[in-house]
């Protein structure tokens, strides 16, 4: 009976496999067209320094507005394009896109301008070995100067194998910043500080989340300011939400931050207008 049941479950399970990929491969076929017909958008979120959170720089995030479902998010779509290889197409034109706004916003906000403009990068696009390539020619086309891009890549992607290492400090050596993202989620976070080429360390939201707390992710992110000190990493703190995460951050020595707390992201034109939270706060008293 027992072996039945787990038979049974099995089918169940492949079952659920099975439309899951099938959702995954219709989302593809769209994502597909979306890439051709003005479907995706990029958003941007504010970095800000503390304390104070004036404007940094900017992370550029993926947004799909589907004709038919509506706002579907990167966390669903990304997975979907990184298995058909559709990601590849897709991480280039993001990349082209943040570049030309990077270069609008020097033009026309001059030293106001996001002083970095960050592109998710993900292992299936690093396992292309042409990525350096298509990097440097997107910064010679658009003329953004190297060390103004940020990319940000996640140590499941870098550990992917294959040409991973190699792509990065190509691009590390054409000047382009190279950010460790979600630092802490993955499996091997310590090594890869020998390994890889990084500029910057961004400490996981999960990290953020209960740094009020007094429990062991607050010894963590105490932790790892200290690793980003000695090796001259900058640190920045991700999925900041309230005043008290902020301040107990400062008080632990962080000076960057990203989050909900500081800014949404955003569409490019109101970049111009960020201003920092502590200014709303005075506007509103
Ligand atoms: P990520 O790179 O770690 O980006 C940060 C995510 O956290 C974003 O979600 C952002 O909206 C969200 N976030 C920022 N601050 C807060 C906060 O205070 N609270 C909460 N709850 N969330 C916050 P988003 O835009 O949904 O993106 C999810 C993930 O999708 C990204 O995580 C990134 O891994 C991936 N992604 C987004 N755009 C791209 C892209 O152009 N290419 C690739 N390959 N991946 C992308
Ligand atoms: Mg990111
Ligand atoms: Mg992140
Ligand atoms: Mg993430």
């Amino acid at each position: 009976e027992a072996k039945g049941q787990g038979k049974g479950r099995q089918v169940t399970y492949a079952t659920a496999m099975d439309q899951r990929t099938a959702e995954q491969s219709r989302l593809a076929a769209d994502l597909r067209i979306a890439l051709d017909t003005d479907q995706l958008t990029l958003l941007y979120q504010p970095i800000v320094t503390m304390p104070g959170g004036a404007l940094f720089g900017v992370e550029a995030l993926l947004r799909w507005h589907h004709p038919e479902r509506g706002p579907i998010g990167p966390d669903v779509f990304i997975p979907a394009a990184e298995r058909t290889g559709l990601i590849v197409p897709l991480g280039a034109w993001v990349l082209e896109q943040a570049c030309r706004q990077a270069v609008t916003w020097r033009a026309e906000l001059g030293p106001a301008a996001p002083a970095t403009v960050s592109v998710n990068v993900s292992a299936r696009q690093l396992r292309e070995a042409r990525f350096a390539e298509d990097v440097a020619a997107v910064l010679g086309r658009t003329g953004l100067p190297p060390e103004v891009l940020t990319v940000e890549v996640t140590e499941t992607a870098v550990f992917d194998g294959g040409t991973a290492l190699t792509e990065l400090r190509a691009i590390a050596a054409l000047g382009v910043k190279i950010a460790l993202d979600d630092f802490g989620t993955g499996h091997s976070s310590l090594s890869l500080l020998r390994s890889c080429p990084a500029d910057v360390l961004k400490v996981d939201k999960s990290f953020v989340d209960d740094i009020t707390d007094g429990g062991p992710q607050a010894v963590v992110v105490a932790a790892l300011i200290g690793i980003c000190e000695g090796l001259g990493l900058r640190a920045v703190a991700e999925g900041v939400e309230t005043a008290e995460q902020a301040a107990e951050l400062q008080r632990l020595g962080y000076r960057y931050a990203q989050g909900f707390h500081y800014g949404r992201p955003m569409p490019a034109g109101e970049i111009a207008d960020y201003r920092p939270a502590a200014d709303k706060r005075q506007v509103a008293a």
